[in-house]
């Protein structure tokens, strides 16, 4: 993604690994924002974990998957049907499927 220096104008790009990075230890803190230092100025730039999400797809090894990426954002973010994402994600990390 491409991120614009709101300080110098500078234009630089974070790679998509860089920004699921991010986007993790935002989920991990609550945080709302993720800060981003500008390689010119090395002013810290603000980037929203809406953002982020765009860049970084939460299944990584297929980001080419635009379907994918909407529906474990409804499986995720809604929690319609717990029952029915289970056999989506299956990575034992949803906090969405109640434990016995
Ligand atoms: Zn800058």
């Amino acid at each position: 993604m491409q991120i614009r220096c709101y300080r110098c104008g500078w234009s630089f790009a974070i790679n998509r690994e860089e920004a699921a990075f991010a986007l993790e230890a935002l989920e991990e803190t609550d945080g709302t924002h993720y800060d981003s230092s500008c390689p010119r100025c090395r002013h810290s730039n603000r980037i929203s974990l809406e953002q982020l999400r765009k860049a970084a797809p939460r299944s990584a090894d297929e980001p080419s998957s635009d379907e994918r990426q909407v529906a474990e954002e409804v499986a995720t973010g809604e929690g319609a049907e717990p029952e029915a994402a289970d056999e989506n994600v299956g990575d034992g990390s949803d906090e969405s499927e109640p434990e016995k």
